[in-house]
């Protein structure tokens, strides 16, 4: 009996669309296996090892045994840290509000499955995240784009909310400090765009997975201490990945209201249950060991600082490019337009041509730019930004 190809896959399976950025780093990585010296600006993930104390603690649960499930949202001690360092912040929360998850990635597609229906509109600034509006259609939702641009700083202001609402519009993204673009909303933006979002009855996912990277001074702001209503219909989604360099831990984190934080707990009980137990341990010692994760912090910072400004530097020397200030995240966004190609044909001939690996702004739904990951080695970074200058000089003939 054989099957036809329709009916072995679902309709899900075959709309997804697989992971751009991911696409890229494979790549790169194929090229360096076979020898060629590839200079990739395509990962999105901290080059660094996890800090030691985590490590430590993570092999000291094993050891004792730490294997066996736990509670579905997570064990109760790193809820209540989780909580508590909230709280500190100005939170009001219970450790039952809290919902610890197979990666940040993880902890926004439930809070998308336990807020959209079928036929739901879901906002999503552009640039975007590449796995948002794939979630949203897995939700079976309705991804609706507002575009901003590099003269926008690329943040989306209330009246373009406004025009995107529908009666079937449900949740506005958030996501400040953004992958792709590095953009930080100011506190006065960012208080005008969640009341707009919450006067047109919407819930907002905020997710805050670099709200520790940033720099220049600048300070990330948390949407649901904003006012009450904020509090009851913001889903704050963080994690462990981006700030301690655990991006193979798979540990995220949402925050909501009570009934919200059920139905995520819900929804992962009957998916993928519990995050692996010891690595929750892990994510314990962050706050049980609270200077030695500040100092493990501090100094990725210190680095990402130096190699964004060597970047951008770079980048706004190359005639025909010009790139936004980003003072968040570890992403730089630069303008192509001037060359006249796609940006994936941009992508497909810098890799070809200068063994450059950069990810086409298309994958972000932004046409016309590239994003370039800073979460490298400085001696990348000058390498890359050379052989980019030559591959634009080449471009301009
Ligand atoms: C990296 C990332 C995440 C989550 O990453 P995990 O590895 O799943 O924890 C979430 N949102 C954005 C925008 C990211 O870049």
């Amino acid at each position: 009996m054989s099957e036809t190809t329709t009916n072995v896959l679902s309709t899900w399976a075959r709309n997804v669309a697989p992971s751009p950025t991911l696409a890229v780093d494979a790549k790169a990585k194929a090229l360096k296996a076979a020898g060629k010296d590839v200079c990739s600006f395509g990962t999105g993930e901290p080059d660094f090892d996890t800090p030691e104390f985590v490590k430590e603690a993570a092999a000291k649960a094993l050891a004792e045994g730490q294997t066996k499930y736990t509670p579905t949202p997570g064990i109760p001690a790193l809820r209540k840290a989780i909580a508590e360092s909230y709280n500190a912040q100005g939170f009001a929360i219970s450790a039952e509000q809290v919902v610890v998850s197979p990666g940040g990635k993880m902890s926004c597609y439930l809070a998308i499955l336990a807020t959209v229906s079928p036929g739901d509109e879901v906002i999503i600034p552009a640039p975007y995240w590449v796995s948002y509006p794939e979630m949203v259609k897995l939700a079976g939702g309705v991804p609706k784009f507002v575009t901003s641009t590099d003269a926008d700083g690329f943040k989306i202001t209330p009246e373009k909310l406004r025009a995107a609402l529908t009666p079937r519009s449900k949740l506005l993204i958030l996501n400040s400090p953004s992958n792709p673009t590095g953009a930080i909303y100011s506190e006065v933006e960012l208080r005008a765009l969640t009341a707009a979002a919450l006067d047109a009855g919407l819930l907002i996912l905020s997710d805050e997975i670099y709200e520790h990277l940033v720099y220049d001074g600048r300070c990330s702001f948390h949407p649901a201490l904003f006012s009450t209503e904020a509090a009851e219909r913001v889903i704050t989604a963080s994690g462990f990945a981006k700030t301690y360099s655990m991006t193979g831990w798979r540990l995220g984190t949402t925050v909501a209201s009570p009934k919200i934080a059920a139905a995520i707990a819900d929804l992962q009980s009957q998916t993928t249950s519990n995050v692996t137990t010891f690595a929750q341990y892990g994510a314990l010692a962050v706050y049980q060991q609270p200077e030695a994760a500040r100092a493990a912090l501090a100094e990725m910072l210190g680095h990402f600082d130096r190699r964004r400004q060597k970047l951008l530097a770079a980048l706004n020397a190359i005639q025909g490019m010009s790139c936004h200030r980003s003072q968040g995240a570890f992403y730089l966004f630069p303008n192509i337009a001037a060359f006249g190609l796609s940006s994936a044909e941009f992508c497909g001939r810098l890799l070809e041509e200068e063994l450059v690996a950069a990810v086409p702004g298309s994958a972000f739904g932004s046409e016309g730019y590239l994003r370039l990951s800073y979460a490298t080695a400085d001696e990348t970074i000058e390498k890359g930004a050379a052989r980019l200058a030559e591959f634009c000089r080449r471009l301009r003939g």
